[in-house]
């Protein structure tokens, strides 16, 4: 247990501190969900509760931007949430999706020790909880298709009411990425810890879409320098070993002059969309070609607008991105 604490404190730790952990392109979707330190709250049984037994039906919500704490009905943050984190031209079933999912990391991270805003359940800091915006501002975003989208996001919100995903009885880690690099990340790759329900699945789907790769090039000389700033010394990029990948196609680890640097800081240093690179060698750059957008565990949110498109419900969706957990209340 204590291993496990120390474990969730670093990894917060590090994908707290670190600015280059969580970027947003325009045009993607936000999300990037990290692990928190566990606790019980048991301030929680005196409130009053949704349906699916581990939210109240009201939240504090610490606006960032803003500086400020107000009070919401939890399925208007929900609401929020969605607005923020999936564009709402999405499937219907894909949008229903990321309520549940919004809904249930909302669930799990209440059960977690939040000291950066004690004073608030949560926060509209997408690097720290979940992405959030009004329904104004989300109106505002969409302009002429104002009355459509918020419909839309409405239908998503009331089909899926105060519903969450469980696993063993608790609400999930309902992680969830932008686009997978063709096939989603097993969590224990990139948190280094194996949760049952984050496992690698296939999404063909997502290697058609049209932000599927993307380049980065940077010069011989400023590419050693950058490794050299974060630790990792080296003069020459021959200093840069060849990578082991998993069988999705993520970075396991690579040697970077005498350290071995995982495929998740290898990202975050060079600020790459995906861990699913491939290291092009040329006479005076590297490029490093990425597949797919964010950390790859869990949903794929394009994946799952693909899957709504080919007919499946949001429950289906969920199912393949979270085998083995079940929907509360049903
Ligand atoms: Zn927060």
């Amino acid at each position: 247990m204590k291993r496990g604490f120390i474990f969730f404190c670093l990894i917060w730790t590090v994908l707290t501190v670190s600015p280059l952990c969580f970027y947003r392109i325009q045009g993607f979707p936000s999300a990037e969900l990290a692990p928190q330190v566990p606790i019980q709250t048991d301030s929680l049984s005196e409130q009053n509760m949704q349906a699916n037994g581990f939210l109240p039906t009201a939240l504090s919500v610490y606006i960032t931007s803003e500086d400020k704490i107000i009070s919401m009905d939890t399925e208007e943050y929900i609401w929020g949430v969605v607005a923020a984190e999936m564009p709402a031209s999405f499937h219907e079933e894909a949008l229903k999706a990321q309520a549940v999912a919004a809904r249930t990391y909302l669930a799990n991270r209440l059960q977690t020790k939040n000291e950066k805003h004690p004073d608030a359940h949560i926060c509209t800091d997408s690097t720290h909880c979940q992405g959030w915006c009004s329904r104004t501002d989300a109106r505002a975003k969409w302009v002429h298709d104002a009355d459509l989208y918020e419909n839309k996001l409405n239908a998503a919100l009331l089909e899926t009411k105060e519903k969450i995903l469980l696993y063993e009885e608790k609400p999930i880690l309902a992680a969830y990425h932008a686009l997978s690099s063709g096939k989603t990340n097993d969590a224990v790759d990139v948190w280094g810890k194996k949760v049952p329900y984050l496992v690698s699945v296939p999404v063909e789907e997502d290697r058609l879409r049209e932000k599927y790769y993307f380049e980065v090039r940077y010069p011989h000389d400023a590419l050693c320098a950058l490794f050299s700033e974060h630790g990792y010394p080296i003069t020459s990029i021959s200093d840069i070993g060849t990578p082991v990948y998993n069988d999705a196609g993520y970075i396991l680890r690579i040697g970077i002059g005498e350290n071995s640097v995982s495929g998740s800081d290898l990202r975050n240093l060079l600020a790459l969309r995906s861990a699913a690179v491939t290291i092009v060698r040329q006479e005076d750059a590297v490029l490093f070609q990425t597949r797919g957008y964010g950390h790859g565990v869990g949903m794929s949110q394009y994946g799952a607008d693909s899957l709504g498109k080919n007919g499946k419900s949001f429950f289906e969706i969920l199912s393949y991105f979270y085998p083995g957990t079940t929907l509360m209340p049903e």
